[in-house]
C-alpha cells in the first residue's frame, strides 16, 4: 500500500518515534489516491521502495567535478546518461546482493528525482512542473565490471543495485538543491561521502531537459543525479547509510546471495 508519513522530522528529515503513516487507496502516480481511515506507526511497518519505475531509472555519470577527478576522468561537456533496469530497484532495509561476477562493488550516494507526468522535450525553465518529488538512491556499481565492459549496463544493472527511499518528499522547493543540500554516505558508521547538491555540474532542470530531449519520461521514472566524491568498496556484511538533508536516510546491508 501507499501511505503518507506524518510527524516531526529532524534536520536530516528523519521522523521522530511518534510518526505514523496514513494509508492511501490507489496509486499517487497513475490513478490518484484517497486517504484511508487507517494509520500505522512508522516503526511497525516495512517500507518498500517508494516508487517502482514502470519504464526506467536514468543515471547521470560524473556530475560532480570532484568525483570525475577521483575516477581519473574529465568533467563531461554534456550529461553522461545511462540506464538501470527497474528490476534493480529495492527499498530501504532491503539487502544489496553482492554478485559473484564482481570483486569490487561500490556505493554511490545520490539525490534522485521522481518524475510525475508523461513528458518530452521539457524546457529547463518548466522542468519543475514534471517533478513529483525527491528521494535518495544508491547507484550501486560493480566498478571492476564497469572498467572491463567499457559501458555500464552489467556493472550497474544487477538486481538490488538501485536502493531507493525511504520515501518521496513532495513538498521541497527545487531551489533548495541549487542553494545546496548536504548529501552524506556512511559505511559502517564511517563518513565516506560528504557533498552538496550545489556542486552538481548539470542541475536538475537541465538534466530533465536533456534526458527528455532523448526519451519520453513517464510518471514514476527516476533520474539519479550523480554521486559526490568519496565512492568506495562495500563488502558482505557492510551497512551503507545515505542521508540527504530534508529527505531522510536510506540504509541497506550488503549480503551474499547464498
Ligand atoms: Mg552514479
Amino acid at each position: 500500500m501507499y501511505g503518507v508519513v506524518t510527524g516531526e522530522v529532524d534536520e536530516f528529515g528523519q521522523p521522530d518515534e511518534d510518526s505514523v503513516i496514513v494509508a492511501l487507496a490507489g496509486d499517487p502516480l497513475y490513478v490518484g489516491v484517497k486517504l484511508l481511515d487507517q494509520e500505522y506507526k512508522l516503526a511497525d511497518v516495512r517500507l518498500l521502495a517508494p516508487v517502482l519505475p514502470r519504464s526506467k531509472v536514468v543515471g547521470i555519470g560524473r556530475n560532480y567535478a570532484a568525483h570525475a577527478a577521483e575516477m581519473g576522468t574529465d568533467v563531461p561537456d554534456e550529461p553522461l546518461m545511462f540506464l538501470k533496469p527497474n528490476t534493480s530497484v529495492v527499498g530501504p532495509g532491503d539487502p544489496i546482493y553482492y554478485p559473484a561476477q564482481s570483486c569490487e562493488v561500490h556505493f554511490e550516494g545520490e539525490l534522485a528525482v521522481v518524475i510525475g507526468r508523461i513528458c518530452r522535450d521539457v524546457p529547463a525553465e518548466l522542468a519543475t512542473d514534471v517533478i513529483y518529488g525527491y528521494t535518495i538512491a544508491n547507484d550501486v556499481t560493480a566498478r571492476d565490471l564497469q572498467r572491463g565492459d567499457g559501458q555500464f549496463t552489467r556493472a550497474k544493472g544487477f538486481d538490488s543495485f538501485c536502493p531507493l527511499g525511504p520515501w518521496i518528499e513532495t513538498d521541497l522547493d527545487p531551489q533548495t538543491f541549487a542553494d545546496g543540500v548536504r548529501i552524506q554516505t556512511h559505511l559502517n558508521g564511517d563518513l565516506k561521502q560528504d557533498g552538496s547538491t550545489s556542486d552538481l555540474i548539470f542541475d536538475i532542470p537541465m538534466l530533465i531537459a536533456y534526458v527528455s530531449s532523448v526519451m519520453t519520461l513517464l510518471p514514476g521514472d527516476v533520474i539519479l543525479t550523480g554521486t559526490p566524491s568519496g565512492v568506495g568498496p562495500m563488502e558482505v556484511g557492510d551497512e551503507v547509510e545515505i542521508s540527504i538533508a530534508g529527505l531522510g536516510t536510506l540504509t541497506n546491508t550488503v549480503t551474499s546471495r547464498n
